[in-house]
């Protein structure tokens, strides 16, 4: 039965270092082994090499990412802008998910700014509920296995949703104390550093994630350098009091209590 293991599932290299990076270090340090898997290789982010090149170079990079966050390196599965919700993607990820066995996923927000982020999102949810039925064959063939699993959903890109709308965080997680190894880890994609300011006018894509992590803390009321998640509703994965991430981090998560004050108050 899994009990210490935690799988992060992005896109593309460098999203876990942005958006999940900082809990996936707490996780490691309460004892959970951690997984690492961007499901794109990210061969489109360049505009000086050819696809292939690009490829290779951020597969290097992204391994020694997860080598810093001390995490388990999966092997992407599709290339940028083709995660898509298809069968193949879905039994290769599937896979991934039976033999990791984890009892934390964490992954994008539902809504975020572009596809990659959002199919990534759906693939993952749906390979985690397929965990334990044997009649939904993965590729390669592993074994189903039926067990508690929580899912978390990161925040989006710019903490609002692709209709501009702000995204409120569920909870938030303390990385103050990993800030440092989570920019280390970030700053191994050497090659974004050209890239997201041409394409995405990031000026630093390790300034933009520090601000990021500095609004959330700010909106937390509590931490310097935060994370904020989001949980999925329980329902084919655990029982609905289920929170995983609470358990294992402590002191160091933070309920959001006008979130959950508006879960009651519905829509
Ligand atoms: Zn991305």
């Amino acid at each position: 039965m899994p009990n210490k293991v935690a799988i992060a599932i992005g896109a593309h290299p460098d999203d876990i270092e942005f958006y999940m990076g900082g809990t996936l270090l707490l996780l490691k340090k309460a004892g959970f082994a951690i997984h690492y898997l961007n499901v794109a290789s990210g061969n489109c982010g360049s505009v000086e090499y050819n696809g292939a090149t690009t490829r290779s170079i951020r597969n290097t990079e992204a391994r020694a990412a997860a080598k810093i966050l001390g995490a388990h390196f999966h092997q992407s599965l599709t290339d940028d802008l083709e995660i898509l919700y298809h069968l193949g993607l879905l039994r290769g990820l599937a896979a991934i998910i039976r033999e990791v066995k984890p009892r934390i996923v964490l992954t994008h927000s539902p809504q975020d700014y572009m596809e990659d982020h959002t199919n990534t999102c759906r693939l993952a949810v749906t390979a985690a509920f397929a965990r334990g039925m044997p009649n939904f064959k993965t590729s390669p063939a592993r074994p189903a296995a039926d067990y508690e699993l929580t899912l978390y959903h990161a925040m989006p890109h710019g903490l609002c949703d692709q209709l501009r709308r702000r995204v409120i965080p569920g909870a938030f997680v303390n990385t103050t104390s990993v800030h440092q190894t989570k920019r280390d880890a970030l700053a191994a994609h050497k090659s974004q550093q050209g890239w997201l300011d041409v394409s995405q006018g990031l000026n630093s894509y390790l300034l933009a994630m520090e601000d990021k992590s500095l609004a959330l803390g700010r909106m937390s009321g509590r931490f310097k350098h935060a994370e904020g998640w989001r949980r999925h509703l329980h329902f084919g994965f655990c029982k609905a009091e289920s929170d995983p991430l609470s358990k294992a981090l402590g002191r160091n998560y933070l309920i959001n209590k006008s979130y959950e004050q508006a879960l009651e108050d519905g829509p």
